[in-house]
């Protein structure tokens, strides 16, 4: 199936009807850090553009706020393409183009996989310190811990029904739990 039809397939958005009249880019709050607005990305995957768009930052900048979506006057939805292309990105084994929201992913599913339910804290902290960045963060989370604005882990641990469900949806996507990091 060709790229343009394999995101439709997955987002439900017809990426022909995108005219370029950039409001999504001019819309999106993320657009200043991607190397593909969010128009560009519209346009190369109606150009069949697979390389490009798959390896792009923007997949993975995109915050999904929908800004863009709700401001097509095509009523085309740019945040599901988004969505699709980090999916299919995964799919084929690329991974993200932005290294922390990789690590920032793995963390998160992994917190998810222990404690059945986000602890901000520990992936936030986890993220930060496989980035290089806890120590300069360090001062703000003293501060965040004295207010007792940071909570130690949820116990009893319950990550069980998660890991089962979690289990069974990698099944089903062919490996997809290696692709991330
Ligand atoms: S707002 Fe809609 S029509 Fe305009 S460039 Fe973006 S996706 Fe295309
Ligand atoms: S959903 Fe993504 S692409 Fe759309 S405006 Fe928000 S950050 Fe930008």
């Amino acid at each position: 199936m060709a790229f343009r039809q394999q995101i439709e397939a997955i987002s439900g958005q017809n990426a022909n009807l995108c005219y370029q009249c950039s409001k999504c880019s001019a819309g999106c709050p993320m657009a200043a850090w991607m190397d593909l607005k969010p128009a560009q990305i519209m346009h190369s995957i109606r150009l069949g553009r697979e390389e490009a768009v798959l390896n792009s930052k923007s997949i993975w900048l995109c915050v999904g706020c929908e800004t863009c979506s709700a401001r097509c006057p095509q009523q085309v939805e740019p945040a599901a393409a988004m969505t699709a292309a980090r999916a299919l990105a995964l799919q084929n084994g690329i991974q993200p183009g932005v290294k922390e929201i990789g690590l920032y992913y793995n963390g998160f599913i992994s917190n998810m996989r222990l404690n059945g339910k986000i602890h901000d804290a520990s992936v936030a902290g986890i993220t930060q310190l496989l980035t290089g960045q806890l120590k300069d963060n360090l001062p703000l989370a003293w501060k965040l811990l004295v207010r007792g604005r940071v909570k130690p882990p949820p116990l009893p641990l319950g990550g069980g029904n998660f890991r089962r469900i979690y289990k069974r949806a990698m099944e089903k996507e062919r490996g997809g739990e290696e692709v991330i990091g």
